[in-house]
């Protein structure tokens, strides 16, 4: 048996927190907004010679998703969708989640929290642990549009309330919004007041794209003492992608206070390199390659092998960033499994890394890592036992 085989065998049992998630379909979407969700670039509708299906993600779909649907891999994209939809959304969320074999979901409720299933019904249809990340500008625009009176107390205070009720994390989606390059001094109390004045009597339509009252956000879950997940790289063309560079995070990851807490670097393609130098660099700067890994489909492994370069591997995480189609929490899994099983395998029968050590490092970003740095109070599963040979 060569290592990649003991690998593959193991790590299937191994338990994942899901450290960066969002909730499945609540009901079933059209085709066309299926598809779109296998894209995650365009915010269009596709144009009518690209289907979704014809894409690394697509094809990943048809080979390991359908067989959770009773139907042969590498089935066509029409009888897929037919079957799914035979099936409903709760019974698709149901198989797919339960399969992903994640024992803990860390939860992002800030992006379309009305079309995907709550907290507590994740909870009750996984059985897995559930955690709360709250989303700073979700939060931010919620407060102006009660006005701008009192902000700056009213901001602290939800993100108190949140810390109190449990929240794990505070995410920013600043890369979505202004991008990185941007002052990353931290504003006065009396700066942030006239910005979120200035919001609400001007712009104060559209997403929230003040500098000052983002870095506001990040620095309040800073003081709160919460770890702070950051968006980079990859996402829908909303954003810049040149502008959401890791690097240029650096003045806010020198910043004293900054260092105290653990920050996570999200998704990260294609700059997974600068993230894992930046997580070597830093001993508080985490990584993951989550939704990358999904889109890569069978180029999965190139990007976790990135992954693996320069980063301590203390430093590493798994991600899904599902949001919507139930697919996409269960895929997620399935190719990390399949990627680390072939990337960290090789490496064993190359004679360059141990069998034993393999599975630890595994263990580390499946759950180690993620337990430590958002201090997870739910029960730590039972792991498989390390393969002793090969
Ligand atoms: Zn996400």
């Amino acid at each position: 048996m060569t290592a990649v085989d003991a690998l593959r065998e193991w790590v299937e049992g191994l338990p994942l927190v899901d450290h960066h998630v969002h909730g499945p379909f609540r009901a079933s979407a059209s085709r066309a907004r299926f598809e779109n969700a296998l894209n995650e670039g365009s915010t269009d509708p596709l144009p009518d010679f690209v289907s979704g299906f014809d894409s690394q993600l697509g094809f990943a779909v048809r080979r390991w998703c359908a067989p959770l649907l009773d139907l042969e891999p590498h089935v066509a994209p029409d009888a897929y969708w037919a079957r799914r939809a035979e099936l409903g959304e709760p019974e698709v969320d149901r198989r797919f989640l339960t399969a992903a074999g994640v024992s803990d979901w860390v939860v992002d409720t800030g992006f379309g929290a009305e079309d995907v299933l709550s907290l507590e019904e994740l909870r009750s249809l996984t059985g897995a642990a559930v955690h709360e990340v709250v989303r700073l500008e979700a939060i931010a625009a919620r407060l102006l549009t009660d006005g701008a009176d009192g902000y700056v107390e009213r901001f602290r205070r939800e993100i108190a309330d949140a810390v109190q009720r449990g929240a794990v994390a505070a995410k920013s989606v600043l890369a979505y919004r202004t991008g990185f390059d941007v002052d990353w001094r931290r504003p006065s109390d009396a700066d942030v007041q006239r910005a979120a004045e200035a919001w609400t009597t001007g712009a104060g339509d559209g997403p929230l794209a003040d500098p000052r009252l983002i870095v506001f956000g990040i620095f309040t879950a800073v003081d709160a003492g919460l770890p702070v997940q950051l968006h980079v790289g990859f996402g829908d063309r909303d954003l810049d992608l040149h502008r959401v560079n890791p690097t240029l995070l650096l003045p806010l990851l020198r910043t004293p206070e900054v260092a105290r807490v653990p920050v996570l670097l999200l998704h990260c393609y294609p700059y997974e390199r600068e993230a894992g130098y930046l997580a070597q660099a830093f001993g508080n700067v985490y990584l993951d390659v989550g939704l990358a890994l999904n889109y890569a489909g069978a180029r999965a492994p190139a990007l976790v092998a990135r992954s693996y370069e320069m980063a301590p591997f203390a430093k590493v995480l798994y991600s899904s960033d599902a949001w919507g189609p139930a697919e996409l929490h269960y895929l997620g899994a399935r190719l990390w499994r399949n990627a680390v099983a072939r990337v960290l395998g090789e490496w064993v029968d190359d004679g360059d890394w141990s069998l034993d050590d393999a599975c630890r490092v595994l263990e580390l970003a499946a759950q180690t890592n993620p337990r430590r740095l958002y201090r997870l109070d739910s029960a730590v599963p039972d792991l498989p036992a390390r393969p002793t040979h090969h």
